[in-house]
């Protein structure tokens, strides 16, 4: 049922057009060939912002700033890189509202989600990695009295940093900010969809007093911006969060170049939820890992495996819980789900429901537009939390990734079945377990092939453990030491005692 209340809503001008500009040697630029690219607000279908359209020269002179760049910043102190970290931390935090209501607009996700987790975690982001890196250990081997060895680990220069639109300053400065703290410099490149908050980002680190070069920030085409920084020969380190897809065309182009990639990809990650689970300690975590920012989170759960002797329970208690969801005007605090993130994605999503309901799938709920949004959101791009039921392991509806609020749910009967369909797609991701049975948990967990397995809880999140997927969700880990690891090169110093 979609309900929207006008209550409450942020004052919004509608004529109002953001100009985003490029982060270039400490200056904000416009793209060398003056053409400009156009956002729009996915919850009106208008456009909102304009950002510089930029072309391989607009990356070039980005590089060759963070190649000039990189000697002094990768020679400062670590309490001092440290010390501009936190300031830009703390300019995000006291810009929170600003940045929020802007990342809302330009993606379509609640301003709450926006306000309460994106935003603070950018900020948290570098925080994170300025104390990381200063507490970060070091590497030494003793060899009985012959030899000690000690490890060195240098920055590798400049790296490039590219990032998706699903949750856009959140995934860019956790990109950023342990390039950053290990010494190297950056060129970034956000997702054209969701360019907005990076501009923000810019003026921040302009104001933080980022030394000029450290961090650029080029907006653009995925095809001519992000492909000229994965090819770029002064680009050493490329870290990319976005789909399988490209993440492979990054490796085609990266790999006989011996770049090092990080690569963080898809996901069809599984819920599984045991005949002994606490339905109503779980429902809450459930409903928000298929639907929190409309699906729109690549950890978001969109295969739900009940053990058949508790699934009609389930699927009563979800389906009222789903069937409660509002989806409605972004901005609007009793918005449970706001919009999709373009018309694109929004049209791809209704062709996987249609694809569902050709492979023989139940439409349990949702499975179309709202039929009642307020007038602000008519032309928007919108779509009901879906449920669907009754698919088969094997079709495309439980193996390709969606990317939106749509959720399958399957039965199966025994421990050995829930691990085997959980496993059984291309992906490996994150998975959540729900039972109380926790040596059980343990067991299954040590079988799932997934770079995160939750018991219990979605999207608890320490920043020190390792971030990734097996399969095709990604190469590498980010994270903590992982990251940290990452962006260094490692010398193996070896002193003889004899
Ligand atoms: P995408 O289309 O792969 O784009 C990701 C980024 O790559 C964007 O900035 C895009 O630029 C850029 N890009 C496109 N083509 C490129 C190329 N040839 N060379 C270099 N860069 C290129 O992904 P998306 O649709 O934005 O994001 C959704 C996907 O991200 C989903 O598959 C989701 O699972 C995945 N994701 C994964 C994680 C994770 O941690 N594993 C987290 C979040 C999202 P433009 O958009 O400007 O063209
Ligand atoms: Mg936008």
């Amino acid at each position: 049922m979609t309900t929207v209340l006008e209550d409450g809503i942020p004052e919004v001008n509608e004529q109002e057009t953001t100009t985003i500009r490029n982060l270039v040697n400490g200056g904000l630029v416009d793209a060398i060939d003056g053409g400009w690219g156009e956002s729009i607000n996915p919850a009106t279908g208008r456009v909102h912002a304009r950002y510089p359209e930029s072309g391989a020269e607009d990356v070039d002179r980005a590089v060759s700033a963070a190649v000039e760049a990189f000697p002094n910043w990768s020679g400062l102190p670590v309490r001092e890189r440290s010390a501009h970290l936190r300031r830009l931390a703390d300019l995000i935090d006291s810009n929170r509202d600003r940045l929020a209501r802007l990342e809302s607009i330009d993606q379509g996700k609640t301003l709450a989600q926006a306000t309460d987790i994106e935003i603070p975690r950018a900020a948290s982001n570098f925080r994170f990695f300025a104390g990381a890196v200063e507490g970060a250990p070091s590497e030494l081997h003793q060899m009985d009295g012959q030899a000690i060895n000690y490890t060195l680990r240098r920055p590798r220069g400049v790296a490039g940093c590219i990032s998706p639109w699903n949750l856009p300053l959140y995934l860019l400065t956790w990109k950023i900010a342990p390039a950053l703290a290990t010494g190297n410099t950056v060129v970034a490149k956000p997702s054209e969809v969701t360019p907005a908050t990076a501009g923000v980002l810019a003026e921040l680190a302009i104001e933080a007093g980022l030394p000029p070069g450290v961090l650029n920030i080029v907006h653009g085409a995925g095809s001519t911006v992000g492909q000229r920084i994965v090819e770029h020969p002064d680009v050493p380190t490329v870290t990319f969060t976005g789909s399988t897809a490209v993440g492979r065309r990054i490796s085609e182009v990266a790999g006989p170049m011996f770049k090092r990639i990080s690569l963080e990809l898809g996901g069809k990650n599984p819920v599984i939820v045991c005949e002994d689970a606490d339905l109503d300690a779980a429902m809450d975590d459930i409903v928000r890992s298929s639907f929190a920012n409309q699906g729109e989170i690549c950890l978001c759960g969109s295969r739900i495996l009940v053990h058949r002797s508790r699934l009609a329970e389930f699927m009563d208690i979800f389906l009222q819980r789903v069937r409660g969801l509002r989806v409605g005007d972004p901005l609007s605090p009793e918005s449970d789900l706001g919009a999709i993130v373009s018309r694109e994605h929004l049209e791809k999503i209704e062709s996987y429901v249609q694809l569902a309901v050709d492979e023989g799938g139940k439409i349990a709920c949702g499975g179309t537009r709202p039929s009642a949004l307020p007038e602000r959101c008519s032309d928007g791009f919108f779509f009901e939390p879906t449920v669907v039921l009754g698919l088969p392991q094997a079709c495309r509806t439980n193996q390709e990734e969606i990317f939106g609020p749509v959720v399958s749910v399957q039965g199966y009967d025994t421990h050995a079945e829930a691990v085997t369909k959980a496993n059984d797609v291309p992906y490996g991701l994150a998975c959540c377990i729900y039972t109380r049975d926790l040596a059980r948990a343990h067991r299954m967990a040590a079988r799932i092939d997934a770079g995160i397995v939750w018991i219990n809880c979605w999207m608890v999140r320490d920043l020190r453990t390792p971030f990734g997927g097996w399969k095709s969700s990604g190469v590498g880990r980010e994270g903590g030491q992982d990251a940290l690891r990452f962006f260094t090169e490692p010398t193996n110093v070896c002193l003889n005692l004899e």
